[in-house]
């Protein structure tokens, strides 16, 4: 591993343990469970394997090729810029341009398919904004990363750029009570975010901003009333299953029903509790036998 991507992997770790205790200590919504349902997939499916495999299938075998094809890293067209204004500029723009597809996702009924899985969790916490389609995700790290190669950015932006959305995605799923003020008008934060995943009509299409609160308010989308949602997720159900969440966007289907036509379905749905038990279970032995504070750490690593 690099020194950057050590850095900035360590940073992140502490990020998550602080937003953890603040969530402990200030929950905006109170006895929400740490291991909450859909953790073991948020973590281990959504947030290492499914990341893990996209960030090869984005790197090396779209952005790079794409280079060797157009050379166009070797033009250098932002390489002269001072690294933070490289990030600056590509946070921005990559910014505005997630606000309107995060908009259009919510007007297409297609692109809705690719992004209702995030919005299925009812129980919305640091590690809920893991939950994104792959095809969500394959669109949009593109988009974001290819502009950093091609341009030929120092190649220290990709591990900031990466470290700062993460950064920002725990932080505004984060069931942390902010009171963040007038900065709520510039920033991104929670206290409206938490609503964009509320089950209530008025704000399916409003709050679409995910770093800069900015877009919501200048575009006439935003929503911030002072109170807190009564309803979280979908208001329809959605399968709880990694694989099966992915097929449903492609096929509509009841769980139930299928699983009565495939008998193999039917028993990797009843392997699939066991199995998050026992994770779950080693999780808190290995958490007990530790000291408390290291519970933070046995969740992220
Ligand atoms: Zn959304
Ligand atoms: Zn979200």
């Amino acid at each position: 591993m690099k020194q950057v991507e050590i850095i900035t992997t360590a940073m992140l770790l502490g990020w998550v343990a602080v937003v953890i205790l603040l969530e402990r200590r200030f929950p905006y919504r109170k006895g929400l469970p740490f291991f909450r349902e859909g953790f073991w997939t948020d973590l281990v499916l959504y947030t290492f394997v499914q990341s893990y495999l996209l960030k090869i299938i984005i790197f090396d075998y779209i952005i790079q090729p794409l280079d060797q094809h157009f050379a166009l890293s070797r033009l250098h067209l932002v390489t002269a810029w001072p690294v933070w204004v490289q990030v600056l500029f590509f946070l921005v723009t990559h910014d505005f341009y997630i606000y309107w597809f995060h908009r259009w996702q919510h007007h297409s009924p297609v692109l809705w398919r690719t992004h209702e899985a995030h919005h299925s969790g009812k129980q919305v916490d640091w590690l809920a904004g893991s939950r994104s389609h792959a095809v969500e995700i394959l669109i949009n790290q593109t988009i974001e990363f290819a502009p950093i190669v091609l341009l030929g950015a120092d190649p220290v932006v990709v591990p900031i750029k990466a470290l700062i959305d993460a950064v920002w995605g725990i932080y505004i799923h984060a069931n942390i009570d902010v009171k963040s003020g007038r900065l709520q008008y510039f920033f991104n934060g929670p206290e409206m975010h938490l609503w964009h995943h509320a089950d209530h009509q008025e704000v399916f299409h409003a709050n679409f901003s995910t770093k800069f609160a900015v877009w919501d308010w200048l575009f006439g989308t935003a929503y911030f009333p002072g109170h807190k949602p009564r309803k979280w997720g979908l208001y329809y159900a959605f399968p709880k299953d990694y694989f099966l969440q992915h097929v449903f966007s492609v096929k509509r289907f009841d769980e139930r029903q299928l699983g009565r036509r495939f008998p193999l379905l039917r028993r990797y749905n009843l392997l699939r509790p066991i199995l998050w038990r026992r994770l779950r279970g080693l999780a808190k032995r290995r958490s007990a036998a530790q000291a408390p504070s290291v519970l933070a750490d046995s969740s992220a690593a």
